[in-house]
């Protein structure tokens, strides 16, 4: 069907836009030998990973529900980091993991036999207290982090365990901080890093977006690999799908209390929650910043939320009741966090195929609202 005649609210995939991220994904690891995995938490969206299989070394699993999903659908490499395992977690991740990765020492000295003896490579993942944004909420290696040994927690009565060093420190960010990222790495763990045999440098590099300087990765890459003979990993999750999503909206309601708000037939909070938990601001195809163009609205949500808003834009032209919105880059932590909080439905699903037909591929109902309590 055309993208016209989707029912709103919805959530649009387009593959092509996929396509083009995954296929530089993919020359990237030829070009420099480092290994990508799917982190999956910003897209978990299962319909898209066979396809995202294809392109990439496998996936990067944070739970026992996101690694057996993968191991359905992926089959490359499965690697696993929980912040804390549970025993019959563990002797479910032997079966579907190749790579386990503990978080703390106590973690690794309970479960290290159990998953060598399985064939599994064992990681650590190590905090290098490298901060890399101002904000600490957000920020893995930030002052009390949870997550990640520093060095001076490092087991190195244990250190004959250990196959990889895992780190995951990054944000949104280009290879500048990449290159960082890795200095500090070294500086800690230098004299570590020669008996691993692999490096997992996580997640945040922003690979995809225009202006990421690969060049500056493939040497972070290669210098690894030289000085310590180490197999470098990535595992975005961001970068997989950047800009590959949309999100399409209904105006139902024009009002006004001092400006003009246009009640959409979708919700912020509900529906894309890093609007209004991050201040995420998507950009909306055909609009502005306010007051840049002639007619400025609020655009909000229609739930009994007071902070259920998805922002100010200005319009050419006014809205009108039934008029559809297109919002950009609406991929990234959309369905993953999508919620029937007071009972808003959920958008559908679907997906622009690479012809320009678009498919339905879930909707939901009162059913799946009622299911979960
Ligand atoms: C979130 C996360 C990723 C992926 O991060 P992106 O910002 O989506 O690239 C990778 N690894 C770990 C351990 C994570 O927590």
């Amino acid at each position: 069907m055309l993208e016209s005649a989707l029912p709103t609210p919805c959530y649009l995939i387009d593959q092509a836009k996929l396509k083009s991220n995954l296929t530089l994904l993919e020359s990237l690891r030829a070009r420099s030998g480092c290994k990508i995995l799917f982190a999956q938490k910003a897209f978990s969206s299962y319909a898209f990973y066979s396809m995202i299989a294809r392109y990439l070394d496998g996936a990067a699993s944070c739970s026992l529900y996101e690694a057996e999903i993968a191991h359905h659908f992926f089959h490359g490499e499965n690697h696993v980091f929980e912040t804390a395992y549970l025993p019959e977690e563990i002797d479910q991740l032997v079966k579907l993991c190749d790579h386990i990765t503990f978080n703390s020492p106590t973690q690794l000295a309970r479960y290290a036999g159990q998953v060598h003896s399985n064939g599994i490579s064992i990681g650590l993942r190590v905090n290098p207290e490298y901060l890399s944004q101002q904000t600490d909420d957000f920020d893995p290696c930030a002052p009390y982090s949870r997550l990640g040994t520093t060095l001076a927690q490092f087991p190195k009565d244990q250190i004959r365990r250990i196959d990889g060093l895992h780190v995951h420190a990054l944000y949104e960010q280009n290879a500048d901080a990449l290159e960082y990222l890795v200095y500090a790495i070294v500086e800690k763990f230098g004299s570590i890093l020669p008996r691993m045999q692999w490096l997992n440098l996580g997640g945040g590099h922003h690979i995809t977006r225009e202006g990421y300087r690969l060049d500056k990765l493939e040497s972070c890459v290669e210098k690894l690999q030289r000085n310590f003979g180490l197999q470098v990993y990535f595992e975005p999750g961001e970068a997989i799908v950047w800009e590959a999503g949309y999100f399409i909206t209904t105006v139902v309601d024009i009002i006004d209390n001092g400006m003009k708000i246009a009640i959409l037939d979708s919700s912020a909070a509900c529906h894309a929650p890093d609007i209004t938990e991050v201040q995420y601001r998507p950009p909306l195809i055909g609009a502005d910043k306010p007051n840049v163009l002639k007619h400025t609205y609020r655009l909000g949500g229609r739930s009994c939320l007071p902070e259920d808003v998805f922002g100010d834009y200005s319009f050419d032209e006014e809205l009108q009741i039934g008029d559809r919105l297109v919002f950009k880059d609406m991929a990234i932590n959309t369905l993953t966090k999508a919620k029937m909080y007071t009972g808003i439905p959920m958008p559908s699903v679907a997906v622009r195929e690479m012809d320009g037909n678009c498919k339905i591929l879930r909707t939901f109902s009162f059913a799946d609202y009622k299911n979960r309590f």
